[in-house]
């Protein structure tokens, strides 16, 4: 019998009528003939809801008592959840993440899944019923809850799909899939049949919010095979999986465009050429903890050179100050900020055996008269730095300019398997 995991989330949960809704596809499935392990969500916007609560209470909340308060929001749906499932006559139990030992480690507020015990899963499995276990938590090794990061429930049924050698691990959600970018700014984005999960990786790190990067990290890992697709629409949505040999022939040469409009660039210029440079700037920043995403340093002339980096424009005014603390120390000549940009990323393996795309896409930008600020690749990525307000077009711009709103470039998806 093959065994599917299902997660929801948070929309797809949001109300009674769409948990009775969800529960009714449930039931469709095990009734098919599968083995069914859902995986919930809190109901949208409850998280919210519970980190606001506890912000009223202390402004940066107690990271452990933090964790027993959000994770209470997932327990509720699953009880709803497997009430309606009881209800309709699909037997069912509901699990707690520590109930299930989805053992973490202790880094409260963002931990990650050390093990997952499946025992009590399968004996269910095995006596026919449905397993409803709620995302996003877990317990560790001194018995403490733990939550996984915003998303995390994705990455809960990832872990039990790996956990129980699942056939699909199918990510429930409020799109139809994964597109070619999205359709809010471009209309003609198309949904797309297969992903790797390097290209999915890399979508999702460069700005594309439908999964945990930590769920697909893991499912390459393990080998879990992904599909996201819509609770409200049917459809057969994107599936996510393993890069085979035979795609050559079949892929495009990109697959999708993520963007981030939310950037900021810092320029130190003028310091000294010297060894040590790029540390002593990078430090601080690191130092506070902020996440640095590019960074150019330019090839110095007469021993000094310039300096550039983003980070996300909610760290802006920070990263401005402390360089500007730090100015006289390194010697520079003078700071330079602009918190108006965005960054356009192509993504595809296709580029791997394809030259030439990255000046495709530079040519496409300047016939637009769109500047490009930053550059950087890597082997299935391009990502260029231009100003927020030509962020749109830009999207436009390189979604015609590689066809991806045609649908001859599409792979089949037995064949991308
Ligand atoms: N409820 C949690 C959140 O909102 C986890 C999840 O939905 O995946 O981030
Ligand atoms: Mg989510």
């Amino acid at each position: 019998m093959p065994l599917i995991v299902q997660k929801f989330g948070g929309s797809s949960v949001g109300n009674i009528e769409r948990i009775i809704h969800v529960a009714e596809r449930i039931r469709q499935l095990s009734e098919s003939g599968s083995n069914v392990v859902v995986v919930v969500s809190a109901m949208g916007g409850e998280t919210d809801r519970l980190l606001g609560l506890a912000r009223g209470i202390q402004s940066t909340p107690h990271p452990r008592e933090l964790d027993v308060l959000l994770s209470t929001g997932e327990q509720v749906t699953i009880a709803l959840l497997a009430m309606r499932l009881h209800a309709i006559g699909c037997p069912a139990r509901s699990y707690t993440g520590s109930q299930v030992h989805i053992r973490t480690d202790s880094a409260h507020t963002k931990a990650r899944i050390v093990s997952v015990e499946d025992r009590r899963i399968r004996e269910d499995l095995q006596a026919g019923r449905v397993v409803v276990v709620a995302g996003f938590q877990g317990i560790d090794e001194s018995g403490n809850i733990t939550t996984l990061g915003r998303g995390g429930s994705d990455t809960t049924a990832v872990a039990l799909a790996a956990a129980l050698e699942a056939d699909e691990c199918r990510i429930y959600t409020d799109v139809d899939g994964v597109y070619t970018t999205d359709p809010r700014v471009e209309p003609q984005a198309r949904l797309l049949d297969f992903l790797t999960f390097e290209e999915m990786l890399e979508l999702a790190s460069l700005g594309a919010k439908v999964l945990q990067i930590r769920s697909v990290e893991f499912a390459r890992k393990y080998g879990v095979i992904l599909r996201v697709l819509s609770s409200f629409n049917e459809g057969p949505g994107t599936l996510i999986g393993p890069e085979s040999e035979d795609m050559d022939m079949e892929q495009p040469l990109i697959s999708g465009i993520a963007f981030e409009r939310d950037a900021a660039k810092i320029t130190v210029l003028g310091v000294q050429d010297k060894p040590g440079i790029a540390f002593s700037i990078l430090g601080p920043i690191a130092d506070e903890n902020i996440e640095v995403d590019m960074i150019v340093q330019n090839t110095g002339v007469d021993g000094t050179t310039d300096f550039t980096f983003t980070v996300n424009r909610n760290d802006f005014e920070r990263t401005l100050q402390i360089t500007r603390e730090r100015k006289i120390q390194w010697g520079a000549s003078s700071i330079i900020g602009d918190n108006k940009i965005a960054k356009i990323s192509l993504v595809g393996v296709g580029m791997r055996s394809h030259a030439g795309i990255a000046s495709r896409m530079f040519k496409a930008l300047a016939a637009e008269n769109i500047n490009i600020l930053m550059i950087s690749t890597s082997e299935i990525k391009v990502s260029v730095v231009v100003e927020e307000k030509y962020l749109e077009l830009g999207v436009r711009t390189l979604h015609s300019e590689f066809d991806l709103d045609r649908d001859d470039t599409k792979r089949d998806d037995s064949e991308a398997r």
